[in-house]
């Protein structure tokens, strides 16, 4: 089989493969033609290899076309973002340049599960005044977490998914019934950015914004925050919520999964000035602009035990 590989290409693909567009294209052209080589059983050897080069190859441009978005365009950051990028700079590498995600655990599905049953609550009571009946909103739970375990990868034994699931129903009865029916929300899942200057914008979802210009984040948890004080990295998203609007207070409410489920409502005095915000992200984005990412997770006590890049053998550091 004698073809030359260039032929394969159109001309315009030929004259402008300095442009990371093209190149993922002429890749793929590339990768097809190999591809149909592999069939052929005189080649099949040289395809094989031709075919792994190729691809090792476009996951190369990839990640030097993302590398150019973030290092000339505006870099957009969730406090989310910020968090990980803190605890450890090259896990964030790996989720947002090379594009990694991890499969949820069995624990973010009760989370989530909590979450949108409340976010159900909220959005109807929004229109009518009114919770949910209780076993609306159970249900609520109960049909998420079905959903959202099909993405979980090593689901626990049976009796132990069970009990997840049981401390997940427990404390969404125990909102709904207890702490629910004292806030009227303004809005729900609100969607909220800011430029802030040098190329940053701040992004996030608020989950409630109540009728006296409150902000409310909702957390599950297995047990009650040390000395009873919000975690940073929750005091970031709050600020980065108060950034956008004309709030009057900020609160997270802690449901905690304890064998009796606890409420625990944190206030965090939001700053009369939206600068520690502002300067983290700004000093963040500057980071990822140098293209250096360190593996700061190490540093930590716990940071690489909890993270799902170490478990799957993707981080060279661990
Ligand atoms: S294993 Fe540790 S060093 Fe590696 S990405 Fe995770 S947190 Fe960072």
């Amino acid at each position: 089989m004698n073809v030359c590989f260039a032929k394969v290409l159109g001309k315009a693909e030929r004259e402008n493969v300095t442009d990371v567009a093209v190149q993922e294209n002429m890749l793929d052209s590339l990768v097809k033609f190999a591809t149909e080589l592999d069939g052929l059983p005189m080649n099949v050897l040289i395809a094989k290899e031709v075919v792994t080069k190729l691809l090792n190859l476009k996951k190369l441009i990839q990640r030097r076309a993302k590398m150019i978005t973030i290092t000339t365009g505006e870099i957009t950051l969730s406090p989310t973002q910020i968090n990980m990028f803190m605890r450890c700079q090259y896990q964030w590498y790996l989720r947002y340049v090379e594009g990694l995600k991890i499969p949820p655990k069995p624990d973010m599905v009760v989370g989530s599960s909590f979450h949108k049953a409340m976010e159900r609550n909220f959005q109807n009571k929004m229109e009518t005044q009114e919770d949910l009946p209780v076993d609306e909103v159970l249900d609520v739970y109960s049909e998420t977490f079905e959903e959202r375990l099909e993405e979980v990868e090593d689901k626990p034994e049976d009796k132990i998914l069970g009990e997840l699931k049981d401390s997940g129903y427990k404390i969404t009865k125990e909102y709904r019934e207890n702490k629910a029916p004292e806030i009227q929300p303004l809005e729900v899942e609100t969607y909220i950015e800011a430029h802030i200057g040098e190329g940053v914008k701040l992004h996030g979802y608020a989950d409630i914004i109540t009728t006296d210009l409150k902000v409310i984040d909702l957390k599950t948890v297995k047990r009650k925050p040390q000395n009873n004080q919000i975690d940073y990295g929750y005091q970031l998203q709050l600020e980065t919520y108060a950034i956008h609007n004309d709030l009057k207070g900020a609160e997270i409410h802690y449901a905690i999964q304890t064998k009796n489920p606890q409420i625990l409502v944190l206030s965090h005095p939001l700053p009369a000035t939206n600068q520690r915000i502002k300067t983290i992200a700004k000093q963040v984005a500057e980071a990822i602009r140098s293209g250096n990412f360190l593996p700061n997770g190490l540093g930590h006590s716990w940071a690489c035990n909890y993270c799902g890049y170490k478990e799957k053998g993707l981080c060279p550091y661990s």
